[in-house]
């Protein structure tokens, strides 16, 4: 790399170790090896049949030109229509900007926002694309450290001492890739408490796991009045609508946010694909949502399934993750230890890569979120293949002395 010329923004930025190890994984089981992925985090099922249709239907019609650069008028008002439905929020369609999924809605945010040397929280473990979406805007990440023991969710008084003048956003994911936590309205009420006394403070609220969600009701920052003209909905149909490789997510936002988001989209990308955008109406518009119910409920019985296995391996500890599909047991009891064939294992990375070599199961180390003693495991596959990658996790590790 040392030796092209490279631009300083293109070197500071790492992979994705996400996709790292989904690449991984595709090559090796394209040699003919039975990789167990329990790596990349997206929904194993197909998307739903009414979706798939409605995107059949727009092809004949000739959705095939350019949509206007913020999405189509009538997609722009279904998101209006899902926010007043689902979360009693009132947004008119100008607040909203429909992105090539839900990760451009989170980076043409903090591009529109955020000027260099300003602050943006970030509580960790995070979702790995936060902190170097904030150096690609020259931000500085900010990492409010939370433990397994806080159930990995951050204090009002964290909150308070980590807020300075140089602070511009915090981003908040709840239900939370990787931990699975979900913030109540009790403790969303005391974050939006700290933050009522901080009004140069944006919030940008990652709600992209809202349909999967164990315990009840989705609950936002933007439900709290007096935080709405600051408040920033990520969000889109790749989890919830198993719509991952369709590329649709939204962005509800002040409109002169929204405006400026506009903007950096008609330089960068333009309008995403027509046809996908059709079907993703079709997603929040159709009066049948009883897929997302069904996929929602499937989750929870492999949650159950999971930290029944996870419990059975002494040396992990696990939360009981309340929304998305990620466990995030802390693994460092393995640290030190050393394979059968005599390699120590160092650290998560190395038992991530141990996991992989041995058990053929994909895994991914906790560093990339911020959280080096974890390890990051989805459960969005079948309950033969859970219980059959949890059955080979437990045996390699045994086999560590
Ligand atoms: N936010 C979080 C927390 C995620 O896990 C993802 C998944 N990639 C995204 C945003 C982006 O989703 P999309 O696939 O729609 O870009
Ligand atoms: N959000 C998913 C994950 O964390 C997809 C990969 C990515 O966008 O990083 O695995």
């Amino acid at each position: 790399m040392d030796n092209y010329p490279l631009s300083q923004r293109a070197r500071s930025l790492s992979a994705s170790p996400t996709f790292a190890m989904l690449q991984k994984t595709t090559e090796l089981k394209a040699q003919g090896i039975d990789i167990i992925s329990l790596s990349v985090g997206e929904p194993d099922f197909n998307t739903p049949q009414n979706i798939k249709d409605a995107a059949k239907r727009a092809v004949d019609q000739n959705y095939s030109k350019y949509s206007p650069v913020p999405g189509y008028m009538e997609l722009r008002k279904a998101v209006c229509k899902k926010l007043l439905r689902e979360n009693n929020l009132q947004y008119e369609p100008q607040q909203i900007i429909v992105t090539n999924g839900g990760k451009q809605a989170v980076c043409q945010t903090i591009m529109a926002l955020v000027d260099k040397g300003e602050e943006v929280l970030i509580p960790t473990p995070y979702w790995v694309s936060y902190p170097e979406m904030v150096k690609l805007a020259e931000g500085t990440p900010v990492f409010i450290e939370t433990t397994i023991d806080q159930d990995f969710k951050i204090t009002p008084q964290q909150l308070e001492q980590a807020i300075t003048k140089q602070t511009k956003a915090i981003i908040l994911c709840s239900p939370s890739n990787p931990t699975g936590s979900v913030y109540s309205h009790d403790e969303l009420q005391a974050l939006a408490e700290v933050l009522m006394r901080h009004p140069q403070v944006f919030i940008l609220s990652d709600e992209i796991y809202e349909h999967i969600n164990y315990v009840g009701r989705h609950e936002s920052l933007s439900q709290f009045e007096a935080l709405r003209d600051r408040v920033i909905i990520l969000n889109g149909v790749s989890k919830g609508y198993a719509m991952t490789g369709w590329r649709i997510g939204w962005l509800a936002a002040p409109a002169w946010l929204a405006k400026a988001v506009n903007t950096i989209q008609g330089q960068l990308t333009s309008g995403p694909c027509s046809v996908a955008q059709k079907a993703a109406e079709w997603a929040y518009t159709d009066d049948d949502q009883s897929s997302v119910e069904q996929m929602r409920q499937a989750f929870e019985r492999r949650r159950d399934l999971v930290c029944r296995l996870v419990a059975d391996i002494p040396g992990l500890r696990a939360n009981r993750p309340e929304g998305a599909f990620y466990i995030f047991p802390e693994c460092k009891s393995y640290f030190g230890k050393t394979t059968a064939d005599g390699r120590k294992i160092e650290n998560a990375d190395q038992l991530a890569m141990y996991l992989l070599e041995v058990a053929h199961v994909a895994t991914v180390a906790g560093t990339g979120f911020g959280a080096p003693d974890y390890i990051r495991m989805s459960y969005a596959n079948s309950e033969e293949n859970i219980t059959e990658g949890f059955r080979r996790i437990k045996q390699a590790l045994d086999e560590l002395h």
